[in-house]
């Protein structure tokens, strides 16, 4: 398992579309655990195949301690509005409010090949399908009428320069203004 560099826009392979995966052995297992393992170092909620140069259709989200690996996912049916601040791990320093599905039924299948159907609503529900459109070439930025909509957020290295004082109003700023969804 390793941490792999994650494709930044501007590279031709984030827009490319995730081929269906046919064969799941050693290979997929091996970019899922790459996929986790990247995810979390990030950190963020989720991670996409083409973000790590792999056009295949496979992506992590893990929000709240529980880890979804998904192959050849797709959403069968949603319900609702829900518009919120997103980032992306492929467009750092960047934020923008985003209107997705508040909630999302999924199908896909796990690592072994066994069809599974998820469901997700607020962030989880906003992470399979910001990490779905990855596997389309698919980024949030396309859905803005102007690059102007793009907020500019902290980025982790200057957190990690806090020094834990002044900072408090800032961190909580931060916080909620560091959606990097995947
Ligand atoms: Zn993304």
């Amino acid at each position: 398992m390793s941490v792999r560099p994650i494709v930044l826009l501007g590279d031709p392979r984030l827009r490319l579309r995730g081929e269906p995966v046919e064969s799941f052995g050693r290979f997929l297992h091996n970019l899922l655990d790459d996929l986790t393992h990247t995810m979390r170092h990030a950190p963020g909620v989720g991670l996409a195949a083409p973000q790590i140069g792999e056009g295949l259709a496979a992506c992590v989200v893990e929000v709240e301690d529980r880890l979804f690996e998904l192959v050849n996912p797709k959403i069968v049916r949603a319900e609702g509005d829900d518009r919120d601040l997103e980032g992306c791990l492929s467009i750092p320093g960047y934020a923008a409010y985003v209107t997705r599905r508040e909630k999302v039924w999924v199908v896909a299948q796990d690592r072994r090949g066994r069809r599974i159907k998820v469901a997700g609503s607020g962030l989880l529900g906003r992470a399979f399908q910001h990490e779905l459109d990855h596997l389309q070439g698919k980024l949030y930025i396309d859905y803005l009428d102007s690059m102007d909509e793009l907020i500019s957020v902290r980025a982790h290295a200057d957190d990690d320069e806090d020094d834990g004082t002044a900072a408090e109003g800032d961190g909580e700023a931060a916080g909620v203004l560091a959606p990097a969804l995947g």
